[in-house]
């Protein structure tokens, strides 16, 4: 049966409610196969590609079938990378928002110590990368005893990087009554051996054909030498002047090299790769997201899994190593149905790894002469102008959604001893106030932060002053996001 609507699925008022902020209109494919068997509690083993919604696939269900109440986290999710925990958290928190769910990411390189704060709070979702999750579940501070649903994401690219071992661990440290879900855009030995180990009859979920992202990408192919490639990548970008481009390369170096050449040329760009501060990783991916540079030059750390939309052109500067990766790469243009372009240039020693990749997709991929790209004097025009256009930024996912909730600080804490009944108890008190008004409460080390919904932080905001909290009157301001 084909759902057409989320109504359909029997959610909770705060769900539907949700997305329709979100502007979640219509299930996707993999949520209109996914949704009926997640909240049904069963155990799914989903093939499926990135860009589908899948991420919103799992996060519905768990939503929906977790409680506000225990002060443990009752869902983990498992990713690959730190850009995707923040990703999928930021989604899942963006889904469970009305029904105040918080979802924490976790992952390495960072504080250990400020997450490990986080997570005395109230959370009910945690979405880590495996390294930093096991630590912190044998360190005693991230409690599992109430886990109940478990997703692998991307399981294919955690054991491909070597997270093989670290995802069995946490699988035998957490409870076995739970559901879990394993999403792989790919199927292997050690992936089936998984679903046998550690999963109850999982039910096979494959997303046909048709939700396969490139069938919406042109691919072209241009013959190059390396020597060449440079000024290559300029014309093609002059002459099929993208909105948004993301230019793939195999190392950092190159990556490097690349964005130093295109900044040369006055191209708003900037880098992303592995080796770069997780802060400035983050930073890139956002800015990039809003539209605030048109250029991502890039390793494959930008080609998996990532919610970049509206990418008009993706450039494999450097063919991609492994066909999958090939897929992913281009799949970050064409997403969710509109069109892209992909060009992959190749060097005369690398004519059979296109070839493979054409047996792989299925698709002839055009070979163009670079010869017969010719860069005239109105795309050179354009080109110029495009390069000195304002910056108007997209907006940012869930923002009408942010747009009824009002962030409180205030300016009492743990040293205070508050408590967050005691901050329920205070804001009920006013007047026009319920606790369904309510959102996350944050109790940091001398202040507090509450989500206000439904409109009603300014009445919030009034009213507090006139109240105590432990005895005293304390200040109250509105956060800035
Ligand atoms: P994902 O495959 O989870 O990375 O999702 C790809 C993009 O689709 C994200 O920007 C989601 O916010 C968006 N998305 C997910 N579900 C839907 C839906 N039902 N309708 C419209 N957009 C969606």
């Amino acid at each position: 049966m084909e759902l057409h609507n989320f109504e359909q699925f029997n959610l909770q008022p705060e769900i539907i409610k949700t997305l329709e902020f979100l502007k979640y209109n219509k299930p996707t494919n993999i949520q209109q196969l996914v949704l009926p068997q997640a909240l049904a509690g069963k155990d799914l083993w989903v093939r499926s590609q990135t860009g589908s919604g899948k991420t919103a696939a799992f996060g519905i269900p768990i939503c929906e079938r977790i409680d506000w109440l225990p002060n443990h986290p009752q869902a983990l999710v498992l990713v690959p990378t730190r850009e995707l925990a923040l990703q999928v958290a930021e989604e899942l928190g963006n889904i469970g928002k009305l029904k105040r769910l918080k979802a924490l990411p976790i992952f390495g390189k960072v504080s250990m110590e400020r997450q490990e704060l986080e997570l005395k709070q109230k959370t009910h979702m945690i979405v880590g990368t495996p390294g930093r999750v096991r630590d912190l579940i044998t360190k005693g501070t991230l409690p599992v005893d109430a886990i109940s649903h478990l997703i692998i994401d991307e399981a294919d690219e955690m054991f491909h990087i070597g997270l093989k071992e670290q995802v069995e661990d946490i699988i035998k440290l957490i409870p076995k009554n739970r559901i879990t879900m394993l999403f792989s855009a790919t199927l292997n030995d050690d992936i089936r051996s998984l679903t046998k180990t550690y999963m109850i009859d999982p039910i096979e979920i494959t997303i046909q054909e048709e939700t396969i992202p490139i069938e919406n990408i042109t691919q072209l192919s241009y013959p190059v030498e390396e020597q060449d490639k440079l000024e290559l990548l300029r014309k093609v970008t002059i002459y099929y002047k993208p909105s948004s481009c993301i230019i793939f390369a195999n190392t950092q170096e190159k990556v490097e090299m690349i964005t130093k050449y295109l900044t040369r040329m006055h191209y708003p760009c900037f880098c992303l790769h592995g080796a770069m501060r997780q802060k400035d990783r983050i930073h890139v991916m956002n800015e990039f997201r809003l539209g605030a540079f048109g250029y991502l030059i890039a390793t494959d750390v930008a080609a998996r899994g990532i919610d970049i939309n509206d990418v008009s052109l993706v450039i494999n500067f450097d063919i991609s190593r492994g066909n999958e990766n090939y897929v992913h790469r281009i799949g970050r243009c064409g997403r969710l149905g509109s069109s892209g372009l992909a060009i992959t240039f190749f060097t005369t020693k690398e004519q059979s790894v296109m070839e493979r990749i054409m047996d792989y997709t299925g698709i002839t991929i055009p070979v163009n002469d670079p010869n017969n790209l010719i860069v005239t004097k109105t795309d050179m025009d354009t080109h110029e102008m495009n390069l000195n256009k304002p910056i108007i930024l997209k907006e940012k996912k869930g923002k009408e959604l942010n747009q009824t909730i009002t962030k409180l600080h205030i300016y009492a804490g743990k040293k205070d001893k508050i408590r967050t009944n005691e901050i329920v108890a205070t804001i009920c008190g006013i007047d026009g106030v319920t606790a369904e008004d309510i959102g996350i409460i944050q109790i940091l080390k001398d202040a507090t932060q509450v989500e206000i919904l439904n409109h009603k932080g300014n009445l919030v905001l009034d009213g507090i002053k006139e109240k105590t909290i432990k005895g005293k009157v304390r200040k109250v301001r509105k956060c800035t996001r």
